[in-house]
């Protein structure tokens, strides 16, 4: 839904093959990672949302005149705030209650294939991590459903896992103190909210001013962590219409934050809906300006994973990615 309207998904199959792409012009080759089971999502998500996830689409299909994906329609009062540590459980079992709790806006519809494509994607996320907590300098996820508005129980913005924050959790294991970078356009909202009372994850969030752009409830300067996470979580603010230099500039704060918190490995959320040509953009960002992006998160030196998160200009996705790897390595 967009403006009251159904609308046609901007995250659609093709984005992958652009990526593909991308790292073909790299000289990268892309494997299919292995199936990692349900213990690296366990990690980070509630298990009665891995759950809903799993049997939400059966379900639905018992449903009297059920629609062809699920939709909730009624929600729960939440009142958005990132300190408050967990909802109450869900009262009813019944399906559309949960599609209610569960969903947290209307971009999150679970059809036939939702599990296991949200599974997929986070098996990439798992192997990049496994793989530089095993020596890798550097790996590169190309996830899709993205991941990092998914909160440990909420599904929103496209995304239903929050790949980021599975990374961050399996280089916490191996690193000890992790940082996530985004510089998707968009708040990262749930990985936020996932380490938002955390000491040890830094969080840093490179975003459109949510005060006139998705997620809109939060990704504002004053949010900066709680309890044992006070002073661990950073939004940095870009004003609509905001390019190359300004994303540079919050890249190199996000970073030097990076170093004073000591982090010893890095997970990047990579989104490329900052530029220009984005349908669901608002900042101005070129496909060069991504070098800059890339060169100062390389430039850090720590063991990283770079997980995919959005970017829905199809014919500049590839170069994009090019771009940013190629400054990044
Ligand atoms: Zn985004």
């Amino acid at each position: 839904m967009r403006a009251g309207r159904i609308a046609a998904p901007k995250d659609t199959p093709a984005r992958t093959a652009q990526l593909l792409a991308g790292l073909r012009r790299c000289g990268l080759a892309a494997t299919t990672p292995p199936d990692p089971g349900l213990g690296p999502l366990k990690a980070v998500h509630a298990e009665g949302y891995l759950e809903f996830l799993r049997t939400a689409y059966g379900r639905w299909q018992a449903l009297t005149e059920p629609g062809p994906e699920v939709l909730p329609n009624c929600f729960p009062y939440w009142n958005a705030q990132p300190g408050m540590p967990a909802r109450p459980p869900c009262p009813s079992r019944h399906i559309i209650a949960e599609a209610g709790y569960y969903l947290g806006d209307l971009a999150v519809p679970v059809g036939p294939a939702t599990w296991d494509a949200v599974r997929a994607s986070a098996s990439g996320a798992v192997a990049a991590a496994r793989a530089v907590a095993g020596g890798e300098g550097a790996a590169y996820a190309l996830c899709r459903p993205s991941g990092h508005h998914a909160r440990a129980d909420r599904a929103s913005g496209f995304c239903y896992v929050n790949n980021a924050a599975i990374a961050a959790e399996i280089l916490c294991a191996a690193f000890g103190r992790v940082a996530v970078i985004d510089v998707d356009a968009h708040h990262g909202d749930g990985t936020q909210a996932i380490f938002y009372a955390r000491g040890d994850v830094l969080t840093v969030s490179v975003h459109a001013d949510p005060a006139s752009y998705y997620p809109f409830f939060t990704g504002y300067a004053e949010e900066r962590g709680a309890g044992a996470g006070e002073g661990c979580n950073l939004n940095l603010v870009l004003a609509p219409g905001a390019g190359d230099a300004e994303i540079a500039a919050a890249t190199r704060a996000a970073a030097r934050a990076t170093l004073n918190f000591g982090a010893k490995a890095l997970v990047v959320a990579l989104g490329f809906d900052s530029h220009a040509d984005d349908p669901i953009g608002v900042l101005k960002v070129s496909t060069g300006g991504f070098r800059a992006v890339g060169e100062t998160l390389g430039a850090l030196g720590v063991p990283t994973v770079i997980v995919q998160e959005g970017g829905y200009a199809l014919p500049v996705l590839a170069d994009c990615l090019a771009e940013f790897l190629t400054d990044f390595a």
